[in-house]
């Protein structure tokens, strides 16, 4: 396999071959995200990406998961993704699941019947950054997406058949927002009923634009306390009829929580509640 630059992939892909289908993220202006800045947004061509599997297959026995990186491969043209997706069936006959991440807009540019194709060549789950319910929050982060196309994408993934994880992040209405940041996102996640629904913790390095709000006080964060102040008040918020998984096992977190919601959510709640250590600020990692 052949990778540029740094390669990131949700925890749940831990064990997935990692095909880097396109470089970069077509969009790069989340204010608290850096992940891809150093990178130029390019699609890699699709007889480089047959060459990389076939390269994997001489190299791995079982491959039973593959992951689609870098940030949104999901915006490759239809087309071009159902070949991969085809010839991932042809060279890994025992793949179980294809997934990758996309921008909420990604799924909204693609047709429903496009959907359904993908979904019926292999691509079982899609990971979309919500990272705040909260309009407000989503306008001061440049999230460049609204409450209401971030439910419309997942409530389109939902009748394609494909699985939904979306991702949110505490702590990233800061000290002044943190209340609106918890309710909305726990309604948001009421009203969209991913399949899976996690936390990051908020990390900011220099480099970000959030970083410099910091340093020059536009935007205070979270302590820990408050973090777990402001999860507590976002779950209670959490009220979805169907399934939805809920967890926080990510490196950036301080405490790893984890339950089946709706019938779960008093136990994540005590989880919370009976929580004595929490992960030192020093082993958090993006
Ligand atoms: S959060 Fe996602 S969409 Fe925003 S800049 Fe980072 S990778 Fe791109």
């Amino acid at each position: 396999m052949r990778y540029e630059g740094q390669i990131y992939r949700p925890p749940s892909e831990a064990n997935s071959l990692i095909l880097q289908a396109t470089i970069g993220c077509t969009y790069n202006k989340c204010t608290f995200c850096q992940s891809f800045r150093e990178k130029k947004f390019r699609i890699r061509t699709t007889e480089e990406l047959f060459e990389d599997l076939s390269m994997a297959r001489r190299y791995y026995g079982h491959v039973r998961r593959i992951y689609l990186a870098d940030a949104n491969a999901l915006c490759m043209p239809s087309e071009q993704l159902l070949e991969i997706l085809s010839f991932i069936r042809k060279t890994f006959p025992e793949c179980e699941r294809v997934s990758t991440h996309a921008c909420a807009q990604d799924v909204l540019n693609k047709t429903p019947e496009e959907l359904t194709d993908l979904r019926e060549w292999g691509m079982g789950i899609i990971y979309v950054g919500g990272e705040s319910g909260n309009p407000e929050v989503l306008r001061l982060v440049n999230k460049g997406v609204t409450r209401e196309e971030l439910i419309e994408s997942v409530h389109k993934l939902r009748a394609a058949k494909i699985l939904s994880s979306l991702t949110f992040i505490s702590g990233l209405g800061g000290t002044r927002l943190w209340r609106e940041h918890a309710i909305d996102t726990g309604t948001i996640i009421s009203e969209m009923e991913p399949d899976y629904a996690s936390l990051l913790t908020l990390i900011l390095e220099p480099g970000m634009p959030l970083f410099d709000d910091l340093v020059n006080g536009t935007f205070e964060r979270l302590s820990p306390q408050q973090v777990l102040q402001e999860t507590r008040l976002l779950i209670e918020n959490i009220n979805v009829k169907r399934s939805c998984v809920f967890r926080s096992n990510h490196a950036s977190n301080y405490l790893s929580l984890r339950g089946t919601l709706p019938m779960d959510k008093e136990k994540v709640l005590n989880q919370l509640a009976s929580a004595k250590r929490l992960k030192p600020e020093e082993f958090r990692l993006l």
